[in-house]
C-alpha cells in the first residue's frame, strides 16, 4: 500500500513526567457549563442538556509553545478548561462506569476567535471557524489518574501578564465528567486518544500579541503560552 501524500503526523499531548506520548485521535468540547459564564455570554445557566463542538486533533498544542496571532479576528480570546484524556474505549457507558474510562487529566486553554464564534451563533451558523482554527487546542501534559485520581473539585484560574482573569472551582461545573463522557458516548463511540474539553468558567476575555497565559488547575500544575505576531 502507497500513500498519495505522505501522511501527516499523528497529533500528540505530553505526558507528565514521561517520554511517552498520547496520541490525540479527536477533540471534544463542552459548551456552556458553568453558570457565571453562561450568564456572561447571555444565556441561560440552567441545566439544560450539555452540548458539544469540536476541534481537529491537529489543533494542540503544547505548554510553553508561541502560538501566532490567528488570522481573520478582532477579538481573539482564552478559555481555561480541564481536560479529560479518554484511555479505554466505549459507547453508551451508563454514569457509573464512565470514570472507568478515563485515562486521566490536563490543564487546557480553549482559544476562540470570538467575533467568528458570535457571529455564527446569531446566524445560526457552525462554530468551526470561531472555535476549530490551527493552534486552537493548548494542552499540557496529561496525568494519569494513578497519580491524580478524579478531580471534582478544586481550583481553576487563569492569568494574562500576571494579572487573574478567570477563578474558579471545578466543582461549579453544571454537567459533571462523568455525566459529560456518559452522554457524550450516546453519540459517539469513544476511543483511546479522544481529548474532552470541558467548558470554562466566568471571565472570558481577549489575548492580544505579547501576552503570556498561564492556565492552573490545583493538582494539575500550570500551562503557559505566549501570543507571538500573525503568521
Ligand atoms: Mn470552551
Amino acid at each position: 500500500m502507497s500513500y498519495i501524500f505522505n501522511p501527516s503526523p499523528i497529533p500528540t499531548i505530553a505526558v507528565a513526567d514521561s517520554d511517552a506520548r498520547i496520541p490525540v485521535r479527536r477533540i471534544f468540547c463542552v459548551g456552556r457549563n458553568y453558570a457565571a459564564h453562561a450568564v456572561e455570554m447571555g444565556k441561560n445557566p440552567d441545566r439544560d442538556p450539555p452540548f458539544f463542538f469540536t476541534k481537529p486533533a491537529d489543533a494542540v498544542v503544547g505548554n510553553r509553545e508561541t502560538i501566532p496571532y490567528p488570522p481573520e479576528t478582532q477579538n481573539f480570546h482564552y478559555e481555561a478548561e480541564l481536560v479529560v484524556v479518554i484511555g479505554t474505549a466505549g459507547r453508551n457507558i451508563p454514569e457509573e462506569k464512565s470514570l472507568d474510562h478515563v485515562w486521566g487529566y490536563a490543564v487546557g486553554n480553549d482559544l476562540t476567535r470570538r467575533d467568528l464564534q458570535l457571529e455564527a451563533r446569531e446566524k445560526g451558523r457552525p462554530w468551526d471557524w470561531g472555535k476549530a482554527f490551527d493552534h486552537s487546542a493548548v494542552i499540557g501534559p496529561a496525568h494519569a489518574i494513578a497519580s491524580v485520581g478524579h478531580p471534582s473539585k478544586g481550583s481553576i484560574s487563569l492569568s494574562v501578564n500576571g494579572e487573574v482573569k478567570q477563578d474558579a472551582n471545578l466543582k461549579e461545573l453544571i454537567w459533571s465528567v462523568p455525566e459529560i463522557i456518559s452522554i457524550l458516548s450516546r453519540s459517539m463511540h469513544l476511543q483511546p486518544g479522544d481529548l474532552i474539553m470541558t467548558g470554562t468558567p466566568a471571565g472570558v476575555g481577549p489575548l492580544n500579541v505579547g501576552d503570556i497565559c498561564t492556565v492552573t488547575i490545583e493538582g494539575l500544575g500550570t500551562l503557559t503560552t505566549e501570543i507571538g505576531p500573525g503568521e
